[in-house]
């Protein structure tokens, strides 16, 4: 079992804004415990520091691609500090769901195409990596996918493609 906290019972956490990070080792630590995490979880592609209890500013996503079979690919995780969206193009719908929100998912709109930049550089994310990224940098300053939701739907957990 992980540690991911919940709406259900942290939602008052996970809606504080976290902090800048400074220290080299606390950032060694939270992504270490990140990246531990988010390995474990197979059908997740990002979390947020504040998910695992940690308010500062800190983000891992898998690096995944759709490959020709349509399927999706994943390589190394990478984590980010401090992340700040820069610019943003474009519009896309994204059907979303959320480590933190067991058992729903929303139909949110994001950009298509970001800038972003952290403490150790500057980096252009699009499609699927662009909207897991604003969807964890959302939950750094305490929003939450159903906020932002313009559909909220019930999954079923044993049904990930599940129909509406
Ligand atoms: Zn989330």
């Amino acid at each position: 079992m992980n540690n991911i906290l919940t709406i259900d019972t942290e939602e008052a956490f996970l809606r504080q804004k976290s902090l800048m990070i400074h220290s080299k080792n606390e950032e060694q630590v939270i992504a270490q415990k990140l990246i531990e995490i988010l390995s474990q979880e197979k059908d997740a592609l990002g979390l947020a520091a504040p998910q695992i209890g940690c308010h500062k500013r800190v983000i891992a996503f898998k690096n995944a691609k759709l490959n020709e079979q349509n399927e999706l690919e994943y390589n190394q995780i990478m984590v980010l500090f401090n992340p700040a969206i820069e610019k943003k193009y474009g519009e896309v719908n994204s059907n979303e769901q959320c480590l933190s929100i067991p058992g729903l998912s929303g139909l949110t709109k994001r950009s298509m195409r970001i800038c972003i930049s952290d403490k150790y550089g500057f980096y252009k994310l699009d499609s699927l990596m662009a909207i897991v990224v604003q969807h964890e940098i959302d939950h750094l300053d305490g929003i939450l996918f159903i906020d932002r939701a313009e559909e909220i739907h019930s999954i079923e957990k044993e049904e990930p493609y599940g129909t509406e």
